[in-house]
C-alpha cells in the first residue's frame, strides 16, 4: 500500500529511500524528511510516504516558507497522488501551511495561519503580503446522525464537546453560503464569476457593508435562487428576505459567539436564520427534532448545531455540525448556477 499512515520513523526512513537520501529539489545530501503538507493539520499526523519529500537544508527552509510550493515539490519527485487532510478540498491548491493558493496569486488564510510560529515562517519568506483578508467558510462535518451523508461527505468524530454546554440549534437553508466584508460580496469559492441570483445580496450589502469593521466577514445564506428545495408559499416555506446571516468573524478569524452575533444583526438591521433552540445540549431535543424533520413535508434541509461561545476558526468542524435529511441532494459544487433561476419567493 502506498498510502498508508507510517508511524514517524517508517516514515522518514520511506521518504529517504524512495528520493536516494537526496534532495528532491538540487540533488544535494538530503537532511530532513519533510511534510509537504503540515502534519498539524492531519487528525492522524500525515505520515502518509506521498506526503513526504526529501529535502536539504536550503530547500527545506524555501519549503517551510512556502516559497517552494507543495506543487513545485510534488512534481520534482513525481507524486500524483496528492495527499490532504480529510478537511480539505480536492479542487483547491494549499501551501505548506494549509493557506489556499488561489489562481490569482493571492492566498487566503488557513486554520494555522494565526499560529505564532506559522507567523514567523512565512514573515521570513516575505509572502505575508501575498495574503487577502477574504476567508473561505469551513466545511461542516456531519452529525454523527446525520442521514443525508454523500460520499464526498465528512462526519463529525463525536459531539462530546456539546455535552453540558449552551447550543444553538438553527435550520439548514439551502442556498449559496455567502462572506461579506467592508470591501467585497463572496461567494463559498472565493473565484466564482458573478451570477444574476448574487445581486439582491450585493444590493443588501451596499447599505450595510460599510458597518463592518475592516478584516471582520458577515457570513449567511443567499437564498434568491432555488437549489434543490423550492422556497415558495406553495410548499409553505416562502422566506422572510433572501438572506439570513448566521455568523460573524472578527480579524482575527475568531466566530462570536451567538449572543454577540445577535446584537451585530440588530445593529446591521440583518434577519438571522431560524433558531430552533437555543440553551444547554439536551439529548431529548434532539430526538425531538430528528422526528420532525423525518416527519416534515419535503421543504426543510436539515438543521446545524454551534456551539453558542466563541471560537476559532480552526475549532470549526469540532464545534459546529450538520444534519441533513435523507435523499437531500446537495449543491456544494455549483451545479444550480449554469441553470435557469428559478426565484425562491418571499412571505
Ligand atoms: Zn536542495
Amino acid at each position: 500500500m502506498k498510502n498508508e499512515l507510517l508511524d514517524r520513523d517508517t516514515f522518514r526512513e520511506s521518504v529517504f529511500k524512495r528520493d536516494g537520501h537526496l534532495c528532491v529539489i538540487c540533488g544535494e545530501h538530503a537532511i530532513d524528511a519533510h511534510h509537504i503538507i503540515e502534519r498539524r493539520l492531519f487528525p492522524d499526523g500525515g505520515y502518509y510516504l506521498d506526503n513526504g519529500a526529501s529535502l536539504c537544508e536550503k530547500h527545506h527552509l524555501e519549503a517551510e516558507m512556502t516559497t517552494l510550493t507543495c506543487v513545485d515539490i510534488r512534481e520534482a519527485i513525481g507524486i500524483k497522488t496528492v495527499v490532504i487532510p480529510p478537511h480539505f478540498y480536492e479542487d483547491v491548491e494549499y501551501d505548506k501551511w494549509g493557506n489556499q493558493m488561489l489562481r490569482n496569486g493571492t492566498r487566503v488564510k488557513g486554520e494555522l495561519f494565526d499560529d505564532e510560529s506559522v507567523q514567523k515562517i512565512l514573515k521570513a519568506g516575505n509572502v505575508l503580503s501575498e495574503f487577502t483578508h477574504h476567508v473561505k467558510y469551513p466545511r461542516t462535518y456531519h452529525l454523527p446522525w446525520s442521514p443525508g451523508m454523500n460520499r464526498d461527505d465528512r462526519m463529525m468524530n463525536d459531539t462530546n464537546i456539546f455535552r453540558g454546554q449552551k447550543i444553538m440549534i438553527c435550520e439548514k437553508l439551502d442556498g449559496e453560503n455567502t462572506s461579506c466584508y467592508t470591501d467585497r460580496v463572496t461567494a463559498r469559492s472565493l473565484e466564482t464569476s458573478s451570477h444574476p441570483s448574487r445581486n439582491w445580496v450585493k444590493n443588501l450589502w451596499a447599505q450595510f457593508g460599510y458597518n463592518i469593521p475592516v478584516g471582520w466577514r458577515v457570513c449567511g445564506e443567499n437564498m434568491f435562487a432555488k437549489h434543490a428545495i423550492h422556497y415558495s408559499k406553495a410548499n409553505g416555506n416562502a422566506l422572510e428576505t433572501y438572506f439570513y446571516m448566521f455568523s460573524i468573524w472578527d480579524d482575527k478569524n475568531m466566530c462570536l459567539s451567538w449572543d454577540e452575533t445577535l446584537e451585530w444583526a440588530e445593529l446591521l438591521e440583518l434577519t438571522t436564520v431560524p433558531v430552533y433552540y437555543y440553551g444547554v445540549y439536551d439529548i431529548d431535543v434532539i430526538t425531538e427534532l430528528n422526528d420532525k424533520m423525518e416527519d416534515s413535508p419535503n421543504n426543510i434541509e436539515g438543521y446545524v448545531i454551534r456551539l453558542a461561545r466563541e471560537y476559532h476558526y480552526s475549532e470549526f468542524r469540532d464545534v459546529c455540525g450538520k444534519y441533513v435529511r435523507k435523499n437531500h441532494v446537495q449543491n456544494n459544487h455549483g451545479h444550480w448556477t449554469t441553470q435557469k433561476i428559478t426565484k425562491n419567493e418571499l412571505k
